[in-house]
Formats: C-alpha cells, structure tokens, sequence
C-alpha cells in the first residue's frame, strides 16, 4: 500500500497565482532532488533542517486530514511528483491541485498544475511543462526571467507566467523594476503577471498548529543548495 512522508499539513490560504486568497488544505511532501540555493522549504530535503521524524501516511489517513471548509487541497513540497499521486487523488473528495518544479511525470490528471520550472536540474520534462495550468517563474537574478524563458519555450502552452522575486530579495530594486517591466512589456510572446507570496504577509500559514513552526528558508546563500 502507498505510504506518503508528510513533512506538514495545515489549513491556510492559497497566497500564489490564479487562485491567490481562496481557501487551500496544504499537504507538503517530504524530499526534494532539486536543491534550489533559496528553497523555503528546505526542511524537506536539505541536511541542515532535516526533522528528526516524518510521519508515513497512506492516502484514506491524508484524506481524513484536511478540513472540510477547504475548496480545495494542494498538494506540494519538497517535490509531490516524487511519488504516485493517484491514490491521493483519489482519496480525497475535493480538487487537488499540485505544484511541482517540473522535471517529474504525474502519474494521474490533476484539476490545477502549477509549475515552477527551476535552474538546479538538467531539463525540463515535457509531458509535465505542456499541461501547465499556470507557470511560476523565481527571480533571484538579472538573468532569471530569460534563462527560464528559455527553458520553458519548448513547451508553453500560453497559461499566465506568474514573476515572484525570490523572498530574500522581494525589497531588490533591481529585481522589481525587471518584473515591472516584463508585465508591461513583455519581452517574449507570453503572459507575465507580477506576482507574490501573500500567505507570507498575513503569516497564515503559521496560525495553523499543525504547521511547522521553525522557517527554515535558505536565504539565497548559493553554498547551501550545492549538491551534498
Ligand atoms: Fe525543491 Fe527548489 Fe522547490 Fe525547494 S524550491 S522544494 S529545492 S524545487
């Protein structure tokens, strides 16, 4: 029987993307083979933040987690493709959207996909990229937005491309006039929105007791996301 490593689960609200401020069950998977310099979810993969234990759950005692007032669940991570998501699709009795970096296959149909491409692997998969119901792209760099461009070209199915400043560097000048000036004028034939965290103002995901409490953000620092 399918058992998933729960790193966390809490009721919050979604503060990303198209559904930003609708109510969202969160069901964050542990481990991660991206390895991205600023994750801030490096509790689920990297040495440093590792917790001491990680509950084993199969799909019926996740279903029976998530509040009932919820509109939907989202399930992320760590990197959710990492494992079979069908019985968790099907145990759960609301829409399920994932989020993923996109270098992984889903192994069932999902009600939203969002993907958020990143430079830390060596391609993209093109299955995943192609059923993108959203993009999020991270600006940590002057040359984020057209190293990921590039990556994401092959395969954009024309959903919105969501710019979020890497969080260490959301108060960046440099950074958030680059996305000002994407939106306005796109400089590829796609459409860039400017985009936020905004759970992380409100601290909602924190109000949940289920939800960790330690942020363990890597804070951009390169060393830390090397490989190990
Ligand atoms: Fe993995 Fe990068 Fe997402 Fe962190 S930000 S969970 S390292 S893909």
């Amino acid at each position: 029987m399918q058992r998933y490593p729960i790193y966390e689960h809490f009721y919050s609200f979604q503060g990303e993307g198209v559904h930003m401020g609708r109510a969202a069950y969160f069901v964050r998977l542990y481990s991660c083979d991206v390895h991205c310099p600023w994750c801030d979810s490096a509790g689920t993969w990297h040495k440093d933040w590792r917790p001491d234990s990680v509950a084993m759950m199969t799909a019926e005692e996740v279903a029976a987690l998530v509040d009932p007032a919820a509109e939907f669940v989202v399930i992320t991570g760590g990197e959710p493709l990492l494992y079979p998501l069908k019985p968790l699709v099907q145990a759960i009795n609301k829409p399920i959207h994932v989020e993923t970096a996109g270098h992984r296959k889903p192994d069932c149909k999902v009600d939203w996909l969002t993907v958020s491409p990143k430079l830390y692997y060596r391609k993209p998969n093109p299955i995943t990229m192609e059923q993108a119901s959203e993009y999020k792209f991270i600006i940590d760099s002057e040359e984020a937005l057209d190293k990921l461009w590039q990556l994401t070209a092959p395969y954009y199915n024309g959903a919105p491309i969501w710019l979020h400043p890497e969080w260490s560097q959301r108060s960046n000048p440099d950074i958030l006039r680059l996305i000002v000036a994407a939106v306005k004028h796109p400089p590829y034939p796609a459409k860039f929105r400017a985009g936020w965290q905004l759970h992380k103002l409100y601290m909602a995901d924190n109000l949940d007791p289920n939800a960790r409490r330690e942020a363990v953000p890597l804070g951009g620092d390169p060393w830390k996301g090397m490989p190990f």
